[in-house]
């Protein structure tokens, strides 16, 4: 099985998708937990080929060519043998987010996202935890996070909300497999949502 968590940047969900590797770790899951941009080391290169450094290096097609370039290597050499020896792949982040940052954040791209994923990735994950959190305390923190993550003070709190109207729009579209999760609460309340959202399912 395979489950992704997505979000807007300081929703929380590398916290939930920890925590819920954990929880079914202690249940006797063998789980995989595991991340985009990255998740294999070629994945992880071109990870720091795009966000480190000019962020207007890359053109915006130059930029979605990248990253399903890293989602092939991730899910040829980590996520695809994993589920297929009966693991349990926990992704923070997968093509959802592509759809969102790539698609429809720095430039208008949703039909190349769609027609890249469809020629070299071809796979959605059975479930999708979208942590759903107020743009604006989800920037602040963001922000309070230095490092990598520098690139994103550009986008601004404007960019975060269409990022979060996005993502509950993909919810909509891909409805099958989403559960739309409210991050707006303490790391434990989210915890357990997260929890008995998967059970059964996974
Ligand atoms: O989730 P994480 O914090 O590791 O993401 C790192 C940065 O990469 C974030 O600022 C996110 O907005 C950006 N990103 C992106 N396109 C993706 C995935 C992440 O621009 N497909």
């Amino acid at each position: 099985r395979f489950i992704t968590f997505e979000g807007i940047d300081g929703s929380g969900k590398s916290t939930q998708a920890r925590l819920l590797a954990e929880y079914l770790s202690a249940q006797g899951r063998e789980v995989v937990l595991t991340r985009e941009p990255g998740g294999s080391p070629g994945a992880e290169d071109i990870r720091k080929l795009v966000l480190e450094g000019d962020p207007d290096r890359w053109s915006a097609e130059t930029e979605l060519l990248l990253f399903t370039a890293a989602r092939r290597d991730h899910l040829e050499r980590l996520i695809t043998p994993s589920v297929a020896a009966g693991k349990l792949v926990i992704s923070d982040r997968f093509a959802d987010s592509t759809r969102m940052y790539q698609g429809l954040g720095r430039a208008a791209l949703r039909g190349l996202v769609d027609q890249l994923h469809e020629l070299m990735i071809g796979r959605e994950p059975d479930l999708t935890v979208l942590i759903d959190m107020d743009p604006e305390v989800a920037l602040e923190r963001a922000l309070a996070r230095a490092g990598e993550e520098e690139r994103f003070e550009a986008f601004g709190g404007e960019m975060q909300r269409r990022m979060r109207e996005g993502f509950l729009a993909l919810a909509k579209e891909f409805s099958g497999r989403f559960v739309v999760i409210d991050g707006g609460r303490s790391v434990e309340e989210v915890a357990v949502d997260v929890q008995r959202a998967v059970s059964g399912r996974c």
